[in-house]
């Protein structure tokens, strides 16, 4: 799901990129599976269009090869900083007024 939104702030923010190494990407792996697609069924270029197997595939392709584009904090493994940041903050909160009050 992380990975949806990579591919969405591609599409919103970069889109002339994405689209032309969308169409790159899609001619690579067209001719990587000359005979089935990802899904089983035979490859015609009408069927790999339209199959969202092989579309899901072509995309996460295109996000690797653009991850460069994205923003720092869409390429951190785990938005981790989130959690420790509140925790920090509230630990702060919880000892400054107590040393105040001394
Ligand atoms: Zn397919």
């Amino acid at each position: 799901m992380k990975e949806k939104e990579k591919i969405d702030w591609l599409k919103s923010h970069c889109y002339s990129e994405f689209a032309s190494m969308y169409g790159k990407v899609f001619d690579d792996l067209t001719e990587t599976q000359p005979i089935f697609c990802v899904c089983g069924k035979l490859a015609t270029g009408l069927h790999e269009r339209t199959c969202k197997k092989f579309n899901n595939k072509v995309e996460r392709e295109v996000l690797r090869r653009l991850e460069h584009l994205l923003p720092y904090y869409l390429t951190r493994k785990k938005l981790r900083y989130g959690s420790k940041r509140n925790h920090e903050s509230g630990t702060q909160d919880a000892v400054l007024p107590e040393e105040s009050r001394k």
